[in-house]
């Protein structure tokens, strides 16, 4: 084991502070990475203030970090794909069982062993795992991403989750050229939607509590904007979309969402409010619509929407911080105020 620096959280009101954690050195598998960025993602706010203790209780002290961009400093004996030097992501994953039918299927999100690049249980320390917010992690080879040399580091890393859960439910419910798609909540994972949605060719629509964010949404690929709050513009749409992404992490009203699908239409979940949401039965049933959630994507499609985004040129927009301001980014997060990814310049750890 060796000692890394980090930021951590000792409880569910507590403000994260600088710590030093163990990490395992690499094993014959693993490959060592230096890390350069990493995201905020709101799910990091979830879990440190236990929000979703019902689902998955959070175990203090929590090291959140999901969205890691990173070099390789050291690679294991057998280890293939990486080499000291190469730029490489870690997102929400750092294992699974690789036996079971949807590790077969590069499915590894829906793995009944898999583990969380945090707040899971480590079998190498006998501890749990530790995220992002460190100067370095360990991870077995087939969790790790290249990452294409062409981005902004600092605006690659939202990739790792926000780009993965858009980019999974956007390729599965076929979104393309002709349709007509939704993107309620412009944050992270919401401005992400839109640029590969727009990047798939469909018409996108942006849904918004934030009037100030309309010109935002065009420049990032919206066609048109709807402030929610205003029923008449909501009305403008009903029974016309194809897909609706709904990305909004606090409960709001889904019925006046699910009312502007057309027949057969359906709205993804990847937002998780941690109340929960208040379905009409009827909203559903007339046009034969469907509800449904989705969580972040495999390996290999992660790497599929590395390389998409690559090839089409699409990172995040990022207020980059240096770590010193992380409770500072969470109370604007909470607020819905960024535009529209924190990324920590984790260069700032060795400036305490
Ligand atoms: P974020 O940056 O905070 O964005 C959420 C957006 O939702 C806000 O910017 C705001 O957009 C809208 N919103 C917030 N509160 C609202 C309210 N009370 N009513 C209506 N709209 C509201 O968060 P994020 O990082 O994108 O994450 C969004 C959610 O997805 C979180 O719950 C997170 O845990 C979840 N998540 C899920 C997965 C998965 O695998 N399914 C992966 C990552 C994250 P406007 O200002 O435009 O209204
Ligand atoms: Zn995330």
């Amino acid at each position: 084991m060796y000692q890394a620096q980090a930021y951590s959280a000792a409880g569910a009101t507590a403000p994260l502070a600088a710590t030093s954690i163990s990490r395992r050195e690499p094993t014959e598998r693993d490959v060592q990475i230096e890390i350069l960025f990493c995201g905020i993602c709101h799910s990091d706010l979830h879990a440190v203030r236990d929000e979703w203790n019902e689902f998955m209780p959070t175990i203090y002290p929590i090291v959140p970090g999901h969205e890691i961009v990173g070099r390789v400093t050291n690679v294991g004996s057998t280890v293939k794909k990486f080499k000291p030097g190469d730029l490489v992501g870690v997102g929400c994953l750092v294992d699974s069982d690789g036996t079971c039918h949807e590790c077969e299927a590069d499915l590894e999100q829906f793995c009944p062993n898999r583990i969380l690049t945090y707040n899971s249980p480590d079998r190498h320390s006998g501890s749990v795992t530790y995220g992002g917010y460190s100067e370095s992690v360990v991870v077995d080879e087939r969790f790790v991403l290249r990452v294409p040399e062409n981005f902004d580091l600092a605006a690659a890393a939202p990739l790792l989750c926000a780009g993965i859960t858009t980019y999974s439910p956007l390729r599965h419910w076929g979104v393309t050229k002709g349709k007509k798609v939704g993107v309620v909540g412009l944050g992270g994972l919401g401005h992400m939607g839109v640029k590969i949605a727009n990047a798939l060719g469909a018409h996108v629509v942006v849904f918004t509590t934030s009037p100030n964010k309309t010109e935002d949404a065009l420049r990032l690929g919206a066609h048109e904007v709807v402030v929610s709050r205003n029923a008449d513009e909501m009305a403008k749409h009903a029974e016309t979309f194809d897909f609706i992404l709904d990305t909004v992490s606090a409960q709001h009203d889904i019925n006046s969402y699910l009312d502007l699908l057309a027949r057969d239409g359906n709205i993804t979940l990847v937002g998780a409010p941690p109340e929960g949401l208040n379905v009409k039965a009827f909203s559903l049933i007339g046009g034969r619509r469907s509800l449904s959630g989705s969580p972040i994507g495999g390996l290999r499609e992660t790497q599929e929407m590395l390389d998409f985004c690559g090839e089409h040129d699409i990172t995040a927009d990022v207020e980059v911080i240096p770590i010193q301001k992380i409770n500072e980014a969470y109370d604007r997060l909470s607020n819905s105020d960024v535009k529209y990814r924190f990324s920590i310049d984790m260069a700032s750890l060795k400036s305490q």
